[in-house]
């Protein structure tokens, strides 16, 4: 039997029987047509693939190459059968006889029969060679899909379920049977949305490809995060044979994650957010107070001898006045700004979204009293204070280490001071803050000091001059510093709460001032006063309500009208609505102030019964003719009017001012053309002139 050599065309012996079966192996046989040693029988037998006879063997032309040796070695005929393996020629079997002629048809159907057997057998071999092969790498897949951490579940083209692994049972709590022949999507959780979904689809639709996280439901109700892969198997003609899915469960993963997430960012002794997270945030709020324009306040809180109480009462004594410091700390401030715990004794505050500097005072104030509380700490009774130091961004500056330098620098000079206090970082803050709380102090004493007193500024008829209707101003004549103009005073009583009192005494005064006036002056005399929303908002005031204490003095409503401004109508509650209605029925007026500089807003004053708009002094102080501000009045006056509304005109300084609002068709005129605020005396005194 010969072989073919692949590489060069011969064929080499390979197995042999029979006598001078030495000589095979030294003589030249070739597959190919070019040479003569390729065109004998084997080689033709190989390269035709078909059997081949040579009945004289040393005569047939075929033989050339090998005549003279075959002679010595007494061959006289051939035959040479293919031997086929996968259809193609891959070997020869050659057999030879010393007789010439030797191979008649019988011979050669025998042999041939061989051959094919040969073929067939090696057919057989190769193909269970091959069987072998697969069954084994099927075995291999089958265990890797068994055993695998990773959730396999694999559907068909119209989206069913035809197999799931073990892993999949363990993680999604399935039993195969429960899922086969079902849509995946019996998988799924709402808490993605349908967007999501209909991108993924889109995604394995065009690519045959999806991974991603997702967050589905076991089958108790769980729902988890899984990381998901989705490939798809194509049919020849790029239809969809099959899709595997493939997933882990992640959650575990995510809880560790959370866990290092908060313990980088989270202070582990009293969970406020830690110096990183401090720095994060005052990052966030400043560009947001970049943006809105208000200004945010940086505090640095540093509690006052608590070494001495650790190193007294033990650091685990320490610890849980460090927590409950931070409890009360954060019962201070809103929802929206940040205590956090640098480590130590030492926070910080940020406070933002500012709309005024009281804020950041009430807040310093409330701080400082609620640490001044008694702290139990297991048996023991032990009293704190804290020093803070504020700085304020963009004012004092503009980055988070200037900030934080500022801050302590300030938290310094408060604990310089003696402690127990709060101290800005710059002097005029400092100041303004001290004459603040100054002032603050002094304003609960005035009430009692009788400190109080009012001035009146009439209202004219600018028909014809006529005084009947005055306003009055508090003043506060200081013992120290003198006259305070209201501006300054009626916001910190407003933020103080003091603003009940005070407003009550005004009403006092003023009723009492209007009955004289309506009896020795003009029966229909009337006095406005101006109330703050604060007194509004004052749900469980200790008076009884200005109605009833009119009627109980014997006054009708008309003596008096309430002054409001336009943001009390903004935020109008049902209670302010009411109250004003409640006015309304007791023949009390109310005027509405500082028209223009607010809202301006026609809906608002149709909503509500306004009698009087009072136009702000803004708009008289630009008087002029033809100048935009005139052309406002004028618009102001018709739509008041058309609204049945009288218009008084505030800051009315110049002659030209009166005559042209008088042109105008304005009702009043208030301002120091006519007469500034004076003293009760000094008002009869005009009355009696005009
Ligand atoms: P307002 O109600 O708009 O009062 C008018 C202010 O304009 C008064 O200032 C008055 O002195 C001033 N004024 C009057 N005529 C002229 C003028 O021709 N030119 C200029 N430049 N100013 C003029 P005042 O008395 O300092 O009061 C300031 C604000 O304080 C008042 O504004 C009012 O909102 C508030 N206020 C005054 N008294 C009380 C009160 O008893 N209770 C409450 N809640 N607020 C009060
Ligand atoms: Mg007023
Ligand atoms: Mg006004």
């Amino acid at each position: 039997v010969g072989q073919l050599d692949e590489e060069n065309g011969n064929i080499l012996p390979v197995a042999s029987h029979g006598d001078m079966t030495d000589y095979l192996n030294s003589i030249p046989v070739s597959s190919r047509a070019d040479v003569a040693e390729g065109r004998g029988a084997t080689g033709t037998a190989l390269r035709e693939n078909r059997s081949v006879i040579v009945n004289d063997y040393l005569n047939d032309p075929m033989t050339a190459p090998w005549r003279e040796s075959a002679a010595n070695i007494g061959w006289a005929s051939a035959a040479a059968f293919p031997i086929q393996r996968g259809g193609q020629p891959f070997a020869v079997l050659t057999v030879c006889h010393a007789q010439p002629h030797a191979f008649d048809e019988e011979a050669v159907a025998l042999l041939e029969e061989m051959s094919i057997d040969i073929s067939f057998a090696l057919d057989n071999f190769d193909r269970e060679t091959r069987r072998m092969a697969s069954e084994e790498s099927l075995r291999l897949a089958a265990s890797v899909y068994d055993t695998s951490s990773e959730a396999i579940m694999i559907t068909n083209a119209d989206n069913q379920i035809i197999a799931v692994n073990p892993a999949f049972i363990s993680i999604t709590g399935y039993l195969a049977e429960e899922v086969i022949g079902k849509d995946p999507s019996i998988l799924s959780s709402d808490h993605q949305d349908e967007a999501f979904y209909q991108a993924m689809w889109h995604e394995l639709n065009t690519t045959g490809y999806w991974k991603g996280e997702i967050w589905d439901r076991r089958k108790n109700g769980e729902i988890y995060p899984k990381w998901l892969t989705i490939n798809t198997v194509f049919n020849e003609d790029s239809t969809i044979e099959r899709r595997v899915a493939m997933f882990i469960d992640i959650s575990q993963r995510r809880e560790a994650e959370q866990l290092i997430w908060r313990q980088a960012n989270f202070d582990a002794l009293t969970a406020l957010p830690n110096r990183q997270m401090f720095y994060d945030r005052l990052d966030q709020d400043m560009k947001k107070s970049h943006r809105s324009n208000r200004p945010l306040a940086l505090m640095f809180l540093d509690l006052d001898r608590f070494k001495e109480i650790n190193d007294t009462l033990g650091h685990d004594m320490g610890d849980v006045l460090l927590k409950e410091a931070a409890h009360r700390l954060s019962g201070c401030v809103r929802e929206t700004d940040t205590v956090a715990r640098l480590g130590g004794d030492e926070f910080t505050i940020i406070l933002n979204g500012l709309d005024d500097l009281n804020t950041v005072e009430r807040v310093a104030c409330s701080i400082l009293s609620k640490l001044a509380e008694p702290f139990h700490l297991g048996s023991k009774i032990v009293y704190v204070s804290v020093s803070i130091g504020v700085t304020l961004y963009p004012e004092d500056a503009t980055s988070i280490e200037a900030l934080l330098k500022n801050a302590d620098q300030a938290m310094y000079a408060a604990k310089n001071k003696g402690r127990n206090r709060y101290s800005y970082f710059t002097p005029t803050m400092q100041l303004a803050a001290q004459t603040r709380m100054q002032i603050t102090n002094d304003l609960r004493e005035a009430l009692v000091g009788n400190q109080f007193w009012i001035a009146f500024q009439p209202i004219v008829e600018l028909g014809n001059g006529k005084i009947c209707k005055a306003e009055a101003l508090i003043r506060w004549q200081h013992p120290q510093r003198g006259l305070i103009s209201p501006a300054d005073f009626i916001p910190i009583a407003e933020d103080t709460g003091l603003i009940v009192d005070i407003g009550e005494w005004v009403f006092r005064e003023v009723t009492n001032q209007v009955s004289i006036w309506r009896k020795s002056y003009h029966p229909e005399f009337q006095i406005s006063i101006n109330k703050s929303p604060v007194q509004f908002r004052d749900e469980n005031s200790a008076y009884i309500n200005w109605p009833d204490q009119l009627q109980q003095l014997g006054l009708p409503g008309q003596s008096i009208v309430v002054e409001i401004t336009e943001g009390m109508l903004m935020d109008a509650s049902d209670a302010i609505n009411n109250k004003l209605l409640a006015f309304r029925d007791a023949g009390i007026q109310v005027s509405l102030d500082d028209f223009g500089t607010g809202y301006s807003s026609l809906s608002y004053l149709k909503k509500f019964d306004i009698d009087y708009l009072k136009i702000d002094q803004s708009f008289t102080r630009n008087l002029t003719p033809d100048s935009e501000d005139m052309a406002l009045c004028e618009a102001i006056i018709v739509m008041a009017h058309k609204l049945d509304m009288k218009v008084i005109a505030e800051g009315v300084e110049t002659l030209e001012q009166r005559d042209l609002l008088i042109a105008a068709g304005c009702d009043y005129g208030q301002g120091y053309f006519f007469s500034k605020p004076i003293s009760a005396d000094e008002f009869e005194a005009l009355l009696q002139k005009a």
